[in-house]
């Protein structure tokens, strides 16, 4: 099966309008990018106006809350993030795990109120230098993944992005061979969970330290469909080269 690669940027806690520049060029880069869809999840207070800045654009947020509305001080729900223009959430990220304390279910219920709405949802997982370390990195992930799909999995709108916490924001990627195996591994674990037709469905992306210069190696590893990118997708001038190389055009 062919699947359309996805590059997703994730501004973290970072951005303010003085930054919405970078996210036209980045949408202007992403109507050329023949073959590879494009997003960028920007922090919750910049969706409107990200939105309005790069029309039939894929603006994301960076969480979502399990429940429909109620008693959830600084929460945001699916409606919300509908409300507000984006297309795509994601959600169980190693800094809302670690920070937050997200339990596997608690990213499953996340999960599960995306796709009950319109909302196209990346479901993150990786493990820590310890556990790889450890030799228990495969094993680790696959049971992480597993107790994070909602019950609801709709393949065609479920991503799943691999990013190894030692490999995140360090400048350390993990070698071809980690690659390679994990995505083999969690590909497997989505065909005994979903099935083989909604697994090779399912898009998953690498994440950690991606950038221009590494990209194209990256996307070159069977069963990686793109790149989950964090720092170098805060300007045009680093993401963009990332995206040519996801649709094979040398940078
Ligand atoms: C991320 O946090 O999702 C990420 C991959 O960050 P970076 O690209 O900066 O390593």
């Amino acid at each position: 099966m062919t699947r359309r690669k996805l590059v997703a940027g994730n501004w973290k806690m970072n951005g303010t309008a003085a930054d919405l520049g970078e996210a036209t060029q980045i949408s202007m880069a992403a109507e050329t990018a023949d073959g590879v869809d494009v997003a960028l999840c920007v922090p919750a207070t910049l969706i409107v106006r990200a939105c309005t800045a790069t029309p039939g654009f894929a603006i994301g947020g960076q969480d979502v809350h399990a429940a429909a509305n109620g008693a959830h001080t600084g929460d945001i729900s699916a409606a919300m993030l509908e409300d507000a223009g984006a297309s795509v959430v994601i959600v169980g990220h190693s800094e809302r795990r670690e920070a937050h304390g997200e339990t596997s279910e608690a990213v499953a219920a996340k999960a599960e109120a995306a796709l009950n709405s319109t909302l196209d949802v990346i479901v993150c997982c990786g493990e820590s230098l310890d556990v790889r370390e450890a030799g228990h990195a495969v094993t680790n992930v696959t049971d992480q993944i597993a107790a994070s799909l909602p019950a609801n999995a709709d393949a065609q709108r479920l991503s799943v992005a691999y990013e190894p916490i030692w490999a995140i924001g360090t400048g350390k990627v993990a070698g071809p061979e980690e690659i390679g195996e994990m995505h083999a591994a969690i590909r497997s674990k989505l065909a005994e969970k979903l099935g083989e037709d909604a697994a090779n469905a399912v898009r998953i992306l690498y994440g950690g330290s991606v950038n221009g210069d590494n990209a194209a190696e990256i996307f070159a590893i069977d069963h990686v469909d793109g790149a989950l990118v964090g720092g170098a997708s805060l300007t045009a001038a680093k993401f963009v080269p990332i995206i040519h190389a996801a649709t094979g055009r040398s940078v």
